[in-house]
C-alpha cells in the first residue's frame, strides 16, 4: 500500500470529473516539512506557528521566528504555505504568557483567553510575529491566517498590526512579500453568522473542524470520554457546513478545510459532496485521500449528499458507506 502512495505523489488529484482537489498537509515544526517532499501534498495549508512556542522555555525571538519561517518557505519553493498566527493560551499555555491578572489556568480553556484573543491583547507578541513573517518572505508570497476569528473586526484588528509592519518596513526600504494574503479560519460558529461581512476582506478561509465541531457539540475536544461519542458525519455538521459553503457562494474566496476530518476516508468524502475542493491534513493522510479523490465523481455525489441533508437517512455515516462502495471507492 505504501508503495502505492509513493507512486501517487507525482499524481495530481484529480476527480474522475476532473476537478482538480488540492490536497494540502498540515505541519508545525521544520522536521514536518521533508513529508511536502514524500507525499507530494500541494503545499502547507496549516503550518501552526505555536508549536516554536511551545517547544520552547521562553518566547522564540524574531530572529528565530524569522529562521524557521524562512526555512520553511526554502523547503516548500513554488508550493504555497499557509502561516497561522500563534494559536496559543487555553490549553496550549506556554509559562512565560499569563493572563494580566496573574491567573494561569482558565476554567474553559477552549473557551478561553487564546489565540487571536490573546494575540491582539498582547499585541508585541503579534507584532514581532508579522514583522518575523513579513521579513522571511521577502521577495516571495506571504500567506497569513488568523485563528479563533469570531467577529470580523478581530481580523481586521490583527490584518492592520502587519499592515502597519509592512509600512515600518518599506520606509525602511526593507524588501517585502511579493505578495500578501490574509485569511481566517472559521472554527467559532458566530463567524458563519456574519461571513457575507468578513469573506470580501478575506483571500482564502479554513474551517478549522478539530475546534467547529466542540464548540457545535460542546463536547471538549481532548476529553476521551467523548471521543467516539459525537459523529463528524452527522446532520448537524454537515448541514452546518453546508449553509457555510453555500453562503460563500458568489464570492472569490479559496475555501478549504484544515482539521482532522479531512484526513479520514469517509469524512472526505462527505467534504467533496459538499462542495470543498481544497483538504489540507496530516501527511499520512495525503496519498490516501488523493487515491480516493481520483475515484470519486462529483456530478454523482453532490446531489446524493444534498438528498441526504434534505431528508437525513438514520444512520448518515452507514448511508455514505453504501454509496461508497457501491461506486467501487
Ligand atoms: C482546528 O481547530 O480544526 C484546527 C485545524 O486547528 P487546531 O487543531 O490547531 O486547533
Ligand atoms: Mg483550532
Amino acid at each position: 500500500k505504501r508503495a502505492a502512495y509513493a507512486e501517487l505523489r507525482d499524481v495530481e488529484p484529480f476527480t474522475r470529473c476532473g476537478t482538480r482537489i488540492q490536497v494540502q498537509m498540515n505541519a508545525g515544526l521544520r522536521d514536518d516539512m521533508s513529508a511536502l517532499q514524500l507525499t507530494g501534498a500541494d503545499g502547507i495549508g496549516l503550518f501552526r506557528t505555536e508549536f516554536q512556542f511551545l517547544v520552547s522555555a521562553t518566547m522564540p525571538r524574531r530572529e528565530k521566528q524569522t529562521r524557521l519561517y524562512r526555512d520553511v518557505l526554502d523547503v516548500a519553493g513554488d508550493k504555497p504555505v499557509i502561516f497561522r498566527t500563534v494559536d496559543i493560551g487555553g490549553d496550549k499555555s506556554v509559562p512565560y504568557l499569563r493572563s494580566q491578572n496573574g491567573a494561569s489556568g482558565d476554567e474553559n480553556p477552549a473557551l478561553g483567553w487564546r489565540a487571536l484573543r490573546l494575540a491582539l491583547e498582547r499585541d508585541g507578541l503579534l507584532k514581532v510575529q508579522a514583522r518575523a513573517l513579513l521579513e522571511a518572505a521577502a521577495g516571495r508570497s506571504l500567506n497569513v491566517m488568523f485563528p479563533m476569528v469570531s467577529e470580523p473586526w478581530e481580523f481586521d484588528a490583527a490584518k492592520a498590526i502587519f499592515d502597519d509592519q509592512a509600512e515600518f518596513l518599506r520606509q525602511r526600504k526593507s524588501q517585502l512579500p511579493e505578495q500578501i494574503r490574509f485569511g481566517a479560519m472559521l472554527e467559532v460558529p458566530a463567524l458563519a453568522e456574519v461571513l457575507d461581512q468578513l469573506a470580501p476582506r478575506l483571500s482564502f478561509l479554513s474551517i478549522g473542524t478539530n475546534d467547529l465541531t466542540q464548540f457545535l457539540f460542546a463536547a471538549d475536544r481532548s476529553d476521551p470520554r467523548l471521543a467516539e461519542r459525537y459523529d463528524w458525519i452527522n446532520p448537524p455538521i454537515l448541514r452546518f457546513l453546508n449553509r457555510v459553503v453555500q453562503s460563500l457562494v458568489g464570492h472569490t474566496i479559496d475555501l478549504g478545510v484544515c482539521g482532522e476530518m479531512g484526513g479520514r476516508r469517509l469524512e472526505a468524502i462527505a467534504l467533496l459532496g459538499l462542495g470543498i475542493t481544497r483538504l489540507s491534513i496530516t501527511p499520512a493522510a495525503v496519498g490516501p485521500i488523493k487515491e480516493l479523490v481520483r475515484k470519486i465523481d462529483l456530478t454523482e455525489l453532490k446531489p446524493a449528499m444534498q438528498g441526504w441533508l434534505a431528508a437525513p437517512p438514520e444512520n448518515m455515516r452507514s448511508e455514505l458507506t453504501a454509496w461508497a462502495s457501491e461506486h467501487g471507492i
